[in-house]
């Protein structure tokens, strides 16, 4: 997959994410050309995919687009090795290999895991706050207790 063709693809994903969010404004193609029929044919496929989906997407095409200006596309982030050219085929906007892909989603996985772990350790803690009272607010507890 050459610099052109990759570009090409990119132009094409954006296209139809912009188009399907009714935004205007960017490189659109003329009409009847064979990029804008291509781009038709891919918005319908945009089009089921929520909008939440589409912004992502989008800004991943933008920041891939970035990497073929500067030279660095598929170059994997993780391990700076060359990226798969059928995973760019299938994924142009893809930025890492699929191992580092792979790792990158298993530590994210990992550290929702730690996160929760964390939020119940601080809830302990919390419990141990009534010994630090002044007496008369100590006072103001033992009243409470015995009513
Ligand atoms: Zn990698």
């Amino acid at each position: 997959m050459t610099m052109r063709q990759a570009r090409a693809d990119l132009e094409k994903h954006r296209n139809a994410i912009v188009r399907s969010l009714g935004l205007r404004g960017l490189s659109t193609p003329q009409r009847g050309d064979e990029v804008d029929r291509a781009v038709d044919d891919l918005e319908r496929t945009v089009a089921v995919e929520t909008k939440a989906v589409r912004l992502g997407r989008l800004v991943l095409i933008e920041m891939a687009l970035n990497r073929l200006v500067l030279g660095e596309y598929g170059i994997c982030l993780g391990c700076e090795k060359p990226i798969a050219p059928a995973r760019l085929r299938a994924i142009p906007w893809a930025d890492r290999c699929v191992h580092c892909q792979e790792m990158l989603e298993l530590e994210a996985q990992a550290n929702r895991g730690s996160a929760k772990r964390r939020r119940a350790v601080d809830a302990d803690d919390g419990d141990e706050a009534p010994k630090h009272l002044e007496p008369d607010l100590q006072h103001f507890t033992d009243m409470k207790e015995s009513d």
